[in-house]
């Protein structure tokens, strides 16, 4: 048993273990009592907290300003180049090929012929290199562009309701429905988790009583505990003993995803050594945002 050294976690699953006995549905959730797959787990609440953060944003996570400053000023000098770059430096080592050999021409024309084709060659590269340009430019210029959110107001009135903790079944039940029908949360493919709150009514409102369900001014922590409940319910545990496990876990040299060594092969067959890590989503998240943060400071003090 995985709760064998910590007496006060054993009591409160025997507790879990009981209602859910009470409450008729213990064969249905016999599987929570095999050990807790905790990767798996992370897995979820990685899931699950991506697409309730879709719905209340309209993104699947949290906009991260380091990467957004460095990419844009890469974005900048791009469409600066293309503005100005001639057609020599976009075509860089682009040039007419070997001409054809015009056996059909009288010999007397041939350097007239190849002439005329170096020109219309050169006409097509010309043609190339600045549809090109306008490509590029178009591109640069559509990622500058500020993103327009999605209709905040009324998925965020739909966030309101699921994690509202006295929100009504029939209440819960009509944000589900209009949260699965958002065009962006379709075309995700992410309205199943909708379905899911929906088949786990019961377990998803019970989580909101939980006496650690934070309150109405920590809305982020709010997702989170619902996230992690809801992962819970994925890998047949339960919701509350899901919560406290990754609420509890480790992520230093002790943690249960711990990675000790990690190497693989680049683009230039080159090995790569990643140093020891926790690899769970939280900590790889806030390994790329450093990446973000000293790639913009580097742009910042002109080394890039
Ligand atoms: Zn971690």
């Amino acid at each position: 048993m995985a709760y064998d050294h910590e007496p006060h976690k054993r009591n409160a699953y025997m507790r879990e273990y009981r209602a859910r006995r009470a409450s008729g549905n213990f064969e249905l959730r016999r599987r929570g009592r095999k050990p807790l797959d905790l990767g798996l787990l992370c897995t979820w609440e990685f899931e699950w907290y991506k697409a309730f953060h879709l719905l209340r944003d309209g993104t699947q996570l949290p906009a991260d300003p380091n990467f957004v400053a460095a990419n844009e000023r890469a974005t900048r000098e791009g469409l600066r180049w293309w503005k100005k770059a001639s057609l020599k430096e976009i075509l860089g080592d682009m040039q007419p090929g070997t001409p054809p050999p015009f056996h059909e021409v009288p010999e007397g024309e041939h350097e007239k012929a190849k002439k005329h084709w170096e020109m219309r060659e050169w006409r097509w590269l010309k043609d190339f290199a600045e549809q090109q340009r306008k490509a590029e430019i178009a591109a640069l210029e559509r990622w500058l562009k500020p993103r327009e959110s999605p209709a905040r107001a009324g998925r965020c009135e739909n966030w309101e309701t699921l994690a509202d903790p006295d929100a009504s079944i029939e209440a819960i039940e009509h944000s589900c429905q209009e949260w699965k029908i958002l065009p962006d949360v379709r075309a995700q493919g992410l309205g199943v988790f909708a379905d899911h709150v929906l088949v786990n009514m019961e377990e998803f409102r019970r989580m909101k009583r939980d006496q650690r369900y934070p309150g109405p001014d920590a809305d982020d922590s709010r997702m989170e505990h619902l996230a992690r409940g809801m992962a819970g319910v994925m890998v047949g545990a339960s919701p509350i003993t899901a919560i406290q496990r990754l609420r509890l876990m480790k992520h230093d040299s002790g943690g249960p995803l711990w990675v000790e060594k990690e190497s693989w092969i680049d683009t230039n067959s080159k090995r790569i050594e990643a140093p020891p890590h926790c690899r769970c989503w939280r900590c790889s998240l806030k390994r790329s945002r450093r990446t973000w943060r000293r790639l913009r400071t580097l742009q910042e003090e002109g080394h890039l």
